[in-house]
């Protein structure tokens, strides 16, 4: 899997995704190019970014090599039918995406925390990258496959995705 700032992205926040992913099983490699984030993206009524077309433009950058890519953004994301989204992903395709936006403990009036903050992109990461696997939501709340829609809902997951795997019977890496 190929990780792929998409428009601002402290590095280091590349950096450990492609360390602790590996520690996951993903062999994930951070480019040093990021994906110009285009004007198309922007929505200017909602001030957030449709999340669809940042996946239609990662398609540009995906190989014929194949593989999957992780888009990571630092700006909020919105489906069209939600206010907002932590990351998209194709379900069994190549193209994922995740915002940090909302990630950060400041965002809900918190004191920062690093490690917090870090934990958070890990498994966001994890859940966009099991819905390219072909994975959907899982019921059980520690799951990193659950969904979440509050950033402390996703707290409560633990790294695992055992269940969601055993129910399809496919792995992670
Ligand atoms: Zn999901």
């Amino acid at each position: 899997m190929r990780l792929v700032r998409v428009g601002e992205v402290p590095p280091e926040v590349l950096e450990f995704l492609a360390w602790t992913l590996s520690e996951d099983g993903v062999f994930a490699l951070a480019e040093g190019e990021p994906l110009a984030v285009a004007d198309f993206a922007y929505d200017v009524g909602r001030d957030q970014w449709n999340a669809l077309l940042l996946l239609d433009a990662l398609h540009t950058r995906l190989d014929e090599a194949g593989g999957k890519l992780l888009g990571i953004a630092g700006f909020d994301l919105f489906l069209p039918i939600m206010t907002h989204v932590y990351g998209a992903a194709e379900t069994g395709g190549a193209a994922a995406i995740l915002s940090t936006y909302r990630l950060r403990p400041e965002y809900t009036g918190g004191p920062p925390d690093a490690d917090l903050f870090l934990s958070r992109c890990r498994k966001e990461a994890l859940h966009e990258l099991g819905h390219t696997l072909g994975l959907v939501h899982c019921r059980n709340s520690a799951c990193v496959m659950s969904f979440s829609s509050a950033v402390e809902a996703g707290d409560l997951k633990r790294m695992s995705t055992a269940g969601a795997r055993r129910r399809l019977g496919k792995g992670l890496a």
